[in-house]
C-alpha cells in the first residue's frame, strides 16, 4: 500500500504503557506503527486539543437511526455502520433479538455479506463487523422486551445445525441459564469459540456460577433483564458483581440503571464492558418488536425498556459525568469488549495493534474525528 504515515497527537490514553499527558500516533495502512511521548519529528495532523483514544467497539447494537439490522438489507447494514463510526465506534457486533427459528438463515446471510462489504470498502470506511450477537432465543424468566413466543428452552438441534452454516458469523450468544440446564449450549458454544453470555434470566448465583463453569463468560445488560440484587439472593446480579469469569455489561444512558447503581458495578468491576444496545427507534421496530422513543431510551406501548437510543461515546461521556475517570471509561469501551472477544488487535494504542482510533474533544469527550484501519472516517 505505501501510503504516507498519518501522525496524531494529543493526549493518549489507553495504552499498553502509553498513558502520557501528551505524545502520538503514527499510523500506517491499517496499523499502528508508533507510539511515542512529547512532540513528533514529522508534524501531526491539526486535530486542536485533542484526547486519542482506541476505536469504540459495541458488543450489543440493533441498530441505528432507521436502520434495524434484524430487517435491513445488506445495503441499509452498511449505512448503519457508517453512521456508527461517525460515532466512534470502529467494530462492534450487530445484535438479533429473539426471533422464529427459521428467520436465523436470512439474517444471518445478510450479516456475512454485509462484514464483508465493510471490509472491503477502504474509501469510505465504517464501523467493522466482528459477528453477529445473538440475544436469544435461548432466554428464561425475564424476557424483557422480547416477544414471549420466540423465547424457548433450547433447541441443540437446531443450533448444531446454525453453526455449521453460520459458526463463522456467530461470535456471542446470550442465553439463559434455565433454558439450558444441562449447559449442552453453553459447552457447545464455547467449544466452538463463541462467547457465551447470560441474560433475560431469573437464575440464582449458584445456577450463574454453575453456568461460568461450563464455559459463559460474559452477563448481558447487569441489573436490566433479571432479578434485582437481593443480599440472601444474590442472583445472576452478584455473580456478575463477583465472579471473577463472568464480566459484566452495562447500559450507561443513566435510565435504564441509576447512575449510583452505574457507579457501584464500576466500582466491583472495573473490567466491566459499556454496551449501547441502541435501537433503531426511526424504525420503529427491534426484530419482531415494535418500539417508541421516549428520550434516550425506546420503550415498547407498555412502557417496558427496550433498548437505548445512545451510542458508546455518550456512554463513555455518562459514565465520565458521574465521576468515572476517563481512562477507565475509555477501556469500558474499547480495551474491556476487546478481551472479551479475545481480540488483541483492538482497544490499544500500541504499535502493531490496528489503527482504529478516535480523537476526543478535550474539554466534552465529544467524537472529533475517528479512524478505521487507518481511514479517517468521512464526517456526516
Ligand atoms: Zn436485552
Amino acid at each position: 500500500m505505501n501510503e504516507p504515515p498519518t501522525v496524531l497527537a494529543g493526549t493518549l490514553v489507553g495504552g499498553s504503557d502509553h498513558d502520557e499527558p501528551h505524545g502520538w500516533i503514527e499510523l500506517r495502512d491499517d496499523r499502528i506503527a508508533a507510539v511515542g511521548a512529547g512532540v513528533p519529528a514529522a508534524s501531526p495532523l491539526d486535530l486542536g486539543d485533542a484526547v486519542l483514544v482506541p476505536g469504540f467497539v459495541d458488543l450489543q447494537v440493533n441498530g441505528v437511526a432507521d436502520r434495524d439490522f434484524a430487517t435491513s438489507d445488506v445495503a441499509a447494514w452498511v449505512d448503519a455502520l457508517r453512521v456508527l463510526a461517525r460515532a466512534g465506534t470502529t467494530a462492534c457486533l450487530p445484535t438479533l433479538v429473539s426471533a422464529p427459528l427459521d428467520d436465523y438463515d436470512a439474517m444471518l446471510d445478510v450479516a456475512r455479506e454485509a462484514r464483508a462489504q465493510a471490509a472491503s470498502d477502504r474509501d469510505t470506511p465504517v464501523a467493522q463487523v466482528l459477528g453477529v450477537h445473538l440475544e436469544g432465543p435461548f432466554l428464561g424468566g425475564a424476557p424483557g422486551a422480547h416477544v414471549r413466543e420466540h423465547v424457548r428452552p433450547i433447541d441443540l438441534g437446531w443450533l448444531e445445525q446454525l453453526l455449521d452454516h453460520h459458526g463463522d458469523i456467530v461470535r456471542m450468544v446470550t442465553l439463559a441459564p434455565e433454558a439450558d440446564p444441562g449447559h449442552e449450549a453453553i459447552r457447545l458454544l464455547s467449544s466452538r469459540g463463541i462467547v457465551v453470555a447470560l441474560g433475560h434470566s431469573t437464575a440464582t448465583y449458584d445456577d450463574a456460577v454453575a453456568a461460568a463453569s461450563a464455559g459463559a463468560r460474559v452477563v448481558t445488560h447487569a441489573f436490566n433483564g433479571m432479578a434485582p440484587l437481593h443480599h440472601r439472593a444474590p442472583g445472576l446480579v452478584g455473580a456478575a458483581l463477583t465472579v471473577r469469569d463472568l464480566t459484566p455489561t452495562v447500559i450507561a444512558d443513566l435510565v435504564h440503571i441509576h447512575p449510583a447503581v452505574v457507579d457501584l458495578v464500576i466500582r466491583a468491576r472495573p473490567d466491566a464492558v459499556l454496551v449501547s444496545d441502541a435501537v433503531a427507534v426511526g424504525a420503529g421496530s427491534v426484530g419482531p418488536v415494535d418500539v417508541r422513543a421516549a428520550g434516550n431510551v425506546a420503550r415498547l406501548a407498555d412502557g417496558t425498556l427496550a433498548g437505548s437510543t445512545i451510542t458508546l461515546a455518550d456512554a463513555v461521556r455518562n459514565v465520565v459525568a458521574i465521576g468515572t475517570p476517563v481512562a477507565t471509561a475509555v477501556g469500558m469501551a474499547g480495551a474491556h469488549p476487546a478481551v472479551v472477544l479475545g481480540d488483541a488487535e483492538r482497544g490499544r494504542l500500541a504499535p502493531g495493534a490496528r489503527a482504529d482510533v478516535v480523537a476526543l474533544s478535550a474539554d466534552r469527550l465529544d467524537v472529533v474525528s475517528t479512524w478505521i484501519g487507518g481511514r479517517r472516517v468521512a464526517p456526516a
